[in-house]
């Protein structure tokens, strides 16, 4: 393997323009927080944003693209408050599931990464997604994931099993979000080894497992292999968002609602162990989306990528419309029928748009950004954006489209 690099960031895709809104108030954002319930998030002139990314071999199907949609949301909220946001997100292109994908379909696996993160990159492109100012690959940040675990050596929380290195998180346990029976079980449903011979607790995740032959690694100070998941994305967040030293180091740490434990949880543990402060203020988490009436998940094969979508036709303004038609926070389903929803809606909209009057919008946009401000609350925006759609064909009365058309533009991300 090529010599590991370190501080490189790939180009993430072409950067979105927020048109202004105007003289409006922006309302502190309240999330509603995996730990702390519904919270102000980052009440300061920074904001830090850590996304984790994909591991790309199925990219991007819808329940990805709500995830990235959830925080996009966040991330224009922050920058329209005139915060200075830094959004990192990492691509996590060295995984057990992606050396399965390739072997199953007889491909190098570096070649699957790079093909699916060219068709990520171009999926987020065309939902309107803000990029990320680093976007990281795990395989560029090889030297800033073993300075990060030797951090955790010096402080005496690294261990080896035959040539594999844990981390020893006995310490950290008192802050478990379940019982510690469901965590083992949570924990190994999710690739860990709780049953390990030689690990000192079952739940200590491995941070730097040793090379099998056949598969790709890289050298080390603890020898020839690859990173555990966890260190990576704490290595890398900490790296590009830890400017200051700051307690907590980050704003929020986000993802999937499958990521709060195992990932999330040993992502904070591990930090703490090696820096000795909080990794994230806030930890929130996008629900799942279901297909049909089932979750949609790889070992279903049920999933519905963007790039199927639009290569049907469907605009991508439609397909976030669609996604942001429910909440980000509740398990929800997407089917033909929401589909054609939105894409009535949307034409509504339009044609409310282009008229040269409509019916006034001042409060309207207050009460969209009010809506959003609560926790991204988008079913309701849309709702409010409707009924002002019908109004407007019914009683025009101001000059208001080109306020709407900005205002929904950057705070939803819906050019129409
Ligand atoms: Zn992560």
């Amino acid at each position: 393997m090529a010599a590991s690099l370190k501080g490189v960031s790939l180009k993430s895709w072409p950067d979105i323009y927020l048109p202004p809104i105007g003289e409006v108030n922006f309302p502190v954002l309240k999330l509603n927080d995996s730990n702390r319930g519904l919270v102000e998030v980052a009440t300061g002139k920074e904001f830090r944003l850590y996304v984790c990314g994909i591991t790309p071999y199925d990219s991007t199907h819808l329940g990805h693209a709500a995830t990235y949609l959830a925080f996009d949301l966040v991330n224009r909220y922050q920058r329209l408050s005139n915060r200075k946001v830094t959004f990192v997100e990492n691509v996590t292109d060295i995984d057990d599931p992606l050396l399965e994908r390739a072997k199953r379909d007889n491909q190098e696996w570096s070649v699957l990464a790079n093909s699916q993160i060219e068709l990520f990159q171009s999926d987020m492109s065309a939902l309107r997604i803000i990029p990320p100012e680093k976007f990281v690959k795990v395989t560029d940040s090889m030297e800033l994931i073993e300075s990060f675990i030797g951090k955790l050596e010096k402080n005496g929380y690294l261990y080896q099993v035959d040539g594999d290195f844990y981390f020893s998180c006995a310490d950290f346990l008192s802050s478990l979000p379940q019982s510690l029976n469901d965590s083992i079980r949570i924990f190994a449903e999710r690739g860990g080894d709780p049953t390990r011979e030689g690990k000192k607790h079952p739940l200590d995740p491995l941070v730097w497992s040793a090379n099998v032959i056949g598969e790709p690694g890289w050298q080390s100070k603890y020898g020839y292999g690859r990173p555990g998941w966890h260190v990576e994305c704490t290595a890398i967040a900490c790296e590009y968002l830890d400017n200051e030293g700051t307690n907590p180091v980050i704003d929020i740490q986000g993802g999937g609602s499958d990521l709060i434990f195992p990932h999330h949880f040993m992502s904070a543990q591990i930090v703490k162990a090696a820096l000795g402060r909080d990794f994230s203020d806030n930890y929130i988490h996008a629900a799942m989306i279901a297909f049909d009436g089932e979750k949609m998940s790889k070992s279903k094969g049920n999933l519905v990528f963007v790039s199927s979508l639009i290569k049907q036709g469907i605009d991508p303004m439609v397909i976030r419309w669609a996604l942001l038609s429910g909440h980000f926070q509740q398990d929800r389903e997407w089917n033909s029928k929401l589909l054609e929803t939105a894409q009535s809606e949307v034409s509504l909209v339009r044609s409310s748009l282009a008229r040269s009057e409509v019916f006034h919008a001042q409060s309207l946009v207050n009460d969209l950004i009010t809506a959003i401000s609560n926790n991204l609350d988008t079913p309701s925006a849309l709702k409010l954006l409707v009924e002002w759609a019908k109004a407007s064909h019914v009683n025009p009365s101001s000059n208001d489209a080109g306020l709407v058309s900005r205002a929904i533009d950057s705070l939803l991300g819906l050019a129409l």
